[in-house]
């Protein structure tokens, strides 16, 4: 072949190379110099000849991620070198941008040239590896696993797609405001810490604003931005330079919580980050919301609809757990039963509809007049009872008569703006701090409640005397 032919064919070998549809880089195997970087490797790793003039110098700058890596990496040249066949290898190396990406590496050598075949598959492997984040979390859901721990699952998947990123769920307090720490495992303690409980609001940081906002605020150099100017101590002592908060939004489009995603350096987000950042305020706002449905059914198992106090199940538990330790600690319980007085009648007169008014009215201005550690519960259709914890007989008597007085003498208004007013009776009973159950008290305080009603209505009898 002729030194023209020659060095035409050369040509079309380089520009087959060049745009060939895979990453390729050309090394010459002696002299160790960078021959070519085709085209794609060039736009998808961001790297030229003048970057990595030579091999040793791309593997310093892509494959130095931490030594195991680089030692599998060496263990596999130095195979192929000795088989002289060409295989390939799943790893990961670093970009231009120093984003960490998931290549599958192929090597083959060739007239004193080494040519690499380097396959991006990270947008592949994420694909894979959300499809499995996602169905964990399902399962994690359905198993009830706590909700801080599904967070921190959601967190540490975006944390492994971006390892140059730290991640924090926040939980909306509707009734403060505020917003809550979720999950954040691998942000400071004492940065947490610092914004657990931080208002929402216009201009309230990224989370703060995003939430206020229900949009994504996306704060590229936090020393610059006003919406940071009150939080810059803590965030330089954190190493935090950029923060992206996307709101967590349920399916009803109520606001749940911030998902947010941290950088070290200033860093603006791109497609890609955008599209995680979704994922994963989705992926957080099914946790979110599965949890808070689950929390609204057990609290409808224990809460009476009528009057929201704990119902004749929940009453039942929770007593007998504090029976229990009072008669560890040997002190005395009080148990009182309520009752309202001909009901019935109030039902005739007024109507059903006010009834219900009258059992709401009863049990809100009950737990006014009751010390807080009461327990109150509605245990029937217009019975009560009530748990004095730590309480002797004669701070009882007067806590029942005053229940009794006030209830007497605070009537509700009817539709017709007469006011409707009622009495109650109540029995009362005393654990001595021994231990007993609550069916047993119940029994002897429905034995001192029928001497109430038997001896005129609207008084307290207790067991042992009136
Ligand atoms: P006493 O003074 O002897 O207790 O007389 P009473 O009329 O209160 O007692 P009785 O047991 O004869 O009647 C209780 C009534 O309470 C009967 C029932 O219709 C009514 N009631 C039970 N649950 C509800 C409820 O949820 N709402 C209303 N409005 N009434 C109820
Ligand atoms: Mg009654
Ligand atoms: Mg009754």
């Amino acid at each position: 072949m002729t030194k023209l032919a020659e060095n035409n064919q050369m040509v079309q070998l380089v520009n087959l190379l060049e745009f060939a549809p895979v990453a390729i880089g050309v090394f010459d195997s002696d002299s160790k110099q960078t021959l070519l970087l085709n085209d794609i490797f060039r736009k998808s790793f961001g790297y030229t000849k003048t970057d990595i003039p030579d091999i040793d110098s791309w593997y310093a700058k892509s494959f130095s991620l931490h030594n195991a890596k680089e030692e599998t990496l060496q263990s596999w040249l130095a195979q192929i070198a000795l088989d002289n066949a060409s295989t390939s290898i799943e790893t990961s190396l670093r970009d231009k941008n120093d984003r960490v990406r998931q290549v599958s590496l192929s090597l083959t050598l060739f007239e004193g040239k080494q040519l690499f075949y380097v396959n991006d598959i990270t947008d592949h492997l994420i694909i894979e590896q959300r499809l499995k984040v996602r169905s964990d979390m399902l399962e994690m859901v359905a198993r009830s696993s706590s909700l801080q721990d599904v967070l921190t699952m959601i967190v540490q998947q975006v944390q492994r797609e971006s390892p140059q990123s730290l991640c924090s769920v926040l939980l909306f307090d509707k009734e403060a405001q505020r917003l809550l720490l979720g999950a954040a495992p691998d942000l400071p303690a004492f940065y947490s810490q610092a914004i657990h409980g931080v208002p929402i609001g216009p201009t309230v940081g990224s989370c703060g604003a995003a939430a206020y906002h229900k949009q994504r605020v996306i704060v590229e150099d936090i020393n610059t931005h006003p919406n940071w100017s009150a939080f810059t101590d803590l965030t330089q002592a954190a190493e935090l330079t950029s923060c992206w908060s996307e709101p967590i939004i349920s399916s009803d489009g109520l606001l749940l919580g911030t998902f947010a995603i941290y950088n070290a350096p200033s860093a603006k987000p791109t497609d890609k980050d955008i599209e995680q950042i979704q994922f994963a305020s989705n992926l957080a706002s099914i946790a979110i919301e599965n949890h808070n449905a689950h929390q609204e059914l057990e609290r409808r198992a224990n809460i009476d609809y009528l009057t929201e106090l704990s119902n004749r199940r929940s009453f039942f538990e929770l007593s007998n757990a504090m029976l229990k330790q009072a008669s560890i600690e040997k002190e005395n319980c009080a148990l009182l039963m309520m009752d309202v007085d001909h009901f019935k009648k109030i039902n005739d007169i007024h109507g059903h509809d006010h009834g219900d008014l009258v059992l709401q009215h009863l049990a809100r201005n009950s737990l006014v007049n009751l010390p807080e550690s009461a327990v109150l519960g509605r245990i029937g259709g217009e019975e009560f009872a009530i748990l004095l914890p730590d309480t002797d007989r004669a701070t009882t008597l007067e806590i029942a008569e005053s229940l009794r007085e006030s209830l007497a003498a605070d009537g509700l208004s009817s539709h017709d703006k007469q006011t409707i007013y009622y009495t109650v009776s109540l029995g009362v009973t005393f654990s001595f701090g021994m231990h007993c159950y609550i069916d047993e008290l119940l029994r002897e305080a429905d034995t001192a409640l029928y001497k109430a009603k038997q001896t005129g209505r609207n008084r307290v009898c207790t067991f042992n005397g009136c």
